[in-house]
């Protein structure tokens, strides 16, 4: 659209607010907001509310009881492969992956981590390295305890090494990153093996640096060719930095988000340091969850097979958002997105400046959207162009619906954004 000529833009631009009016007309309410999975999805494991048929795990604990700080065995090795930690590297906790981020920080404030020289409490100041666009419950729980967050751009391989290197070499008050290293929240980018490999290997000013490695998303695969990222914890430990990593992952988007089982895996001085912090708060964690979706998913290839239930629900949301914008959005230069192969999320990138706007003006059509800027640390985009989109959660006609809406918004904002630019 911007090589057009002033007439024809004012003539889109018309067609896109006659457009709008129609669509506010329609007085949708729909909410493309939180990457939650569909009631559909849920019901996937219903079969999960009825288990455990027993209460006896393999090497014969009562799960009914105290104890198990680590976890039932059997569930860890149930995701060792998954998630790249190996069984005795791997604890299996209560229901939240973002609880175990938030209680790792929380010891590393009130205690001192394996390296530490001090608490970080006692540290003038910490900063965390963001890979943008990122997660704002990760900024959101960083901000929390008055870390400071450093934006750090992105490419198709993940967040930019040079600038991490730098960063991490230079500033010994950078005390961690936060990765999410498959299809990341909300790019979809998986990180490239270099990628890994320089985050594992770098040289970093603060002893206690530590790569939170939110592994959200390990086999929410998209398509048929999973895709494989490296071994972070290997990679650390080869380089001479075992207890540099936090993997993190959950069943959350596997089972029941609000009833899943969480993993924490890191070097045996990691583990000992977060059981024995644990240790504190909690007499061992719900063992009959991990029973359960032991029975419930088997091994590790009943969990891909469940896997690709999901995705025959959710990928034609995936389909149908890619599809309407390209019939849309396609060639006019007003927006870009991407194509996730996997995850939960696609990321809409409009004109600089327009992406307040657009979910402004989508709200005002009753088309709810996650606040632009969320996928910047303090709601901050500074090119306010990013918006993320979740399409999981709503049916495949809402999406539908949605979607179209949203890019009679693009059409609306871009036009006049450009008409502006070109006055
Ligand atoms: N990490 C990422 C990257 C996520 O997208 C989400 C859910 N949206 C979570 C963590 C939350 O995980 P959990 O349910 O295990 O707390």
């Amino acid at each position: 659209f911007s090589a057009l000529n002033l007439d024809e833009l004012t003539a889109q631009r018309d067609r896109a607010l006659s457009d709008y009016d129609a669509l506010v007309r329609r007085g949708l309410s729909l909410d493309l907001t939180r990457g939650k999975p569909s009631a559909r999805q849920l019901d996937l494991a219903a079969a999960m509310l009825t288990l455990p048929s027993g209460h006896t795990a393999a090497d014969g604990t009562d799960c009914r009881n105290y104890g198990g700080p680590q976890g039932l065995p059997e569930v860890r090795a149930m995701f060792s492969r998954l998630l790249q930690v190996p069984v005795a590297q791997l604890v299996a906790a209560n229901n939240s992956s973002l609880s175990l981020m938030h209680d790792s920080i929380v010891h590393a404030m009130l205690g001192r981590l394996p390296g530490s020289e001090r608490r970080w409490a006692d540290e003038p100041r910490i900063a965390f390295l963001c890979p943008v666009p990122g997660y704002d419950r990760h900024f959101a729980l960083s901000e929390r305890f008055g870390i400071e967050l450093i934006a750090v751009p992105m490419d198709d391989e993940g967040p930019d090494m040079d600038v991490v290197e730098r960063l991490v070499r230079e500033d010994a008050q950078v005390k961690g990153i936060w990765c999410v290293p498959k299809y990341s929240n909300p790019s979809g980018v998986s990180y490239g093996e270099e990628t890994v490999r320089r985050l594992a290997a770098m040289p970093a000013a603060a002893p206690d640096f530590r790569i939170f490695w939110d592994n959200a998303y390990a086999v929410h695969h998209l398509t048929d060719t999973p895709v494989e990222i490296a071994d972070i914890l290997a990679l650390c430990a080869e380089n001479g930095n075992p207890d540099r990593a936090f993997v993190f992952g959950s069943t959350s988007k596997i089972t029941f988000a609000g009833g899943g089982v969480a993993f924490f895996g890191s070097s045996p001085a990691n583990v000992a340091w977060m059981t024995g912090n644990t240790g504190k708060r909690t007499i061992g964690p719900d063992k009959i969850n991990h029973l359960r979706h032991v029975e419930f998913l088997r091994d590790e290839d009943g969990v891909l097979e469940h896997m690709r239930r999901h995705r025959e629900l959710i990928r034609p949301k995936f389909e149908a958002v890619d599809l309407i914008l390209t019939k849309e959005l396609g060639g006019t230069g007003l927006a870009s997105w991407s194509s996730p192969l996997g995850g939960y999320f696609i990321s809409l990138d409009v004109l600089e400046g327009c992406a307040r706007q657009v979910v402004s003006r989508a709200a005002g059509a009753g088309i709810a959207l996650t606040p632009a800027g969320a996928t910047h640390p303090y709601g901050d985009d500074p090119r306010d162009s990013t918006i993320r989109i979740a399409p999981t959660y709503p049916e495949l006609d809402e999406v539908e619906l949605a979607i179209s809406g949203l890019a009679t918004c693009v059409r609306l904002v871009g036009t006049e954004k450009l008409l502006e630019r070109a006055r």
